[in-house]
């Protein structure tokens, strides 16, 4: 009897999942996606918040797509509860639904933390579709609006520079010592500080939000623990966020930060995968597991899991940690273990003209980095990616350490002497080259045509 594969979420997990099942498997299956949003990528959200793409850019299925591969769709619908034992999903609406295979792939929700005025109107979070289209009618009634950002974090920072690239007035409050505190240490995050005064956006930070109160008209009072006061049109709340883990109570599926998996993306139970924001996975060049919701991870663990449940056994070797960044025209990188104090650094930093690597090792292994360097730093950004390759392969660098030592700049002459780019072209994921997605914007066009270099990466072909 053909198997019944049952997803749930709508994010790149679920529709990396349901293309490799497809592609790997060797009979027809049932696969069904439960999914509370359209499938969408969050990361084009910035696009359309910055009037970059229409709103249907930011889809990555649709009725065609299910249709041509098969799959039945109970989209808006939600996932209550999960019976291991009894192989079956309870669905808010009522029905219960047997599988063969389950992929838990829901990602995960914005923190909301206890400030008074949060229900005020003009007080949101910005990580859905929904969010994305609150903000954008609230603005459409202002001139330039005047948004505050409570957190400086990775996601916050991205949705930011959409809103500096529509010229709104924007401030910032962080809680701790600096910005972008799990991305950057401090030296790199005082370059970002200092970027930001420049670019006029305003920035609080070692300061919590107290309180949120209604100010004359629409606008919104937000008061700081010092007791400083700073009015804005709208409040974005972007203090963090958790793995969509609700609908695992009473599961007997094992948690820690997030669904545990192991290198097959199978929770406890075999037969039940997770991925993706909500999954706490093995992590590359290492015995550990930890949650990296972004995503590059969110995609790997979408096809590993896919193969898997097709039947075709695939292990992951892990993911590397990264997040790349542009903070309004500044260019931020970091990737593995950036943050190791106990690793040997290589550090140069010309804080004036906006420049800063950390480069961490351990031996002749580079584990870590960190990038900062102006849009228009061609070198900086080459080495960002090869930076990047160097890490994914884990090459050693030998003689060649000493070499990067000397000349911080030239990673250049150690990757193509040391061949990493080869080894890059000989790896694939799934053990065969990749097939493009199959989904290409459902012949929805453009509102802003794209510009001649950019066009390349948008064609429908
Ligand atoms: C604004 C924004 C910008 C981003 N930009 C970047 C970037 O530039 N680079 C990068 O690497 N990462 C970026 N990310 C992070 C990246 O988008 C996530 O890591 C990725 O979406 C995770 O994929 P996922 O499939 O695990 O979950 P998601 O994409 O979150 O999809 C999960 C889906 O499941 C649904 N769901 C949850 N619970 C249930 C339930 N019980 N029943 C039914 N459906 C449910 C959710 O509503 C959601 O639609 C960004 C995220 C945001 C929000």
């Amino acid at each position: 009897m053909a198997q019944h594969h049952i997803i749930i979420g709508g994010g790149p997990v679920a529709t990396n999942a349901i293309e490799t099942i497809r592609e790997f498997e060797a009979n027809g299956s049932q696969i069904t996606l439960i999914c509370d949003e359209p499938a969408h990528s969050r990361m084009a959200l910035p696009y359309w918040l910055a009037d970059q793409i229409p709103r249907e850019h930011t889809y990555t299925a649709d009725d065609d797509f299910y249709q041509r591969l098969n799959v039945e769709t109970r989209i808006p619908e939600r996932v209550q509860s999960i019976d291991p034992g009894a192989s079956t999903v309870q669905l808010a609406g009522g029905d219960a639904l047997q599988f063969d295979n389950l992929l838990i792939a829901t990602g995960s929700s914005p923190l909301s933390p206890p400030i008074p005025g949060l229900d005020l109107p003009g007080v949101q979070s910005l990580w859905s579709l929904a969010d994305t289209e609150s903000l954008l009618n609230e603005a459409n009634s202002l001139k330039k609006p005047r948004v505050l950002m409570v957190g400086a974090g990775f996601i916050g920072f991205i949705m930011l520079n959409a809103m500096y690239k529509r010229g709104w007035q924007l401030t910032v409050v962080e809680r701790e010592a600096h910005v972008l505190p799990r991305m950057l240490n401090a030296s790199a995050a005082g370059l970002v500080k200092s970027w930001l005064a420049a670019k006029g956006v305003g920035l609080h930070s070692g300061t919590t939000v107290s309180s949120i109160s209604q100010g004359d008209g629409s606008s919104k009072v937000v008061e700081l623990e010092s007791g400083e006061k700073i009015e804005a049109d709208v409040v974005i709340v972007a203090t963090g966020i958790l793995p969509n883990v609700g609908l695992l109570d009473g599961s007997g599926i094992t948690t820690d930060e997030g669904i545990v998996v192991n290198d097959l993306m199978q929770t406890n139970f075999p037969n039940i995968y997770a991925g993706g924001d909500v999954a706490q996975g093995p992590v590359l060049h290492s015995d550990q597991t930890a949650m990296h919701p972004i995503q590059p991870t969110a995609v790997d663990h979408g096809r590993i899991a896919g193969a898997n449940m097709a039947g075709h056994e695939v292990h992951y070797p892990g993911s590397l940690l990264m997040n790349v960044l542009d903070v309004c025209g500044l260019q931020c990188a970091s990737f593995g273990e950036w943050s190791d104090s106990s690793a040997e650094a290589i550090t140069i930093s010309n804080a004036g003209g906006y420049v800063y690597r950390d480069m961490l090792w351990r031996d002749d292994e580079m584990i870590g980095a960190i990038f900062i360097g102006r849009a228009g730093d061609l070198g900086m950004l080459t080495d960002v990616g090869m930076v990047k390759g160097i890490l994914q392969t884990g090459t050693r660098f030998g003689e060649w350490k000493a070499h990067v030592k000397e000349n911080p700049f030239d990673i250049r002459r150690p990757y193509t002497a040391l061949k990493v780019a080869q080894q890059l072209a000989g790896t694939t994921l799934l053990g065969r080259a990749a097939k493009p997605r199959q989904y290409r914007f459902g012949g929805h066009e453009a509102t802003v045509p794209p510009n001649p270099s950019h066009k390349v990466y948008v064609s429908t072909k």
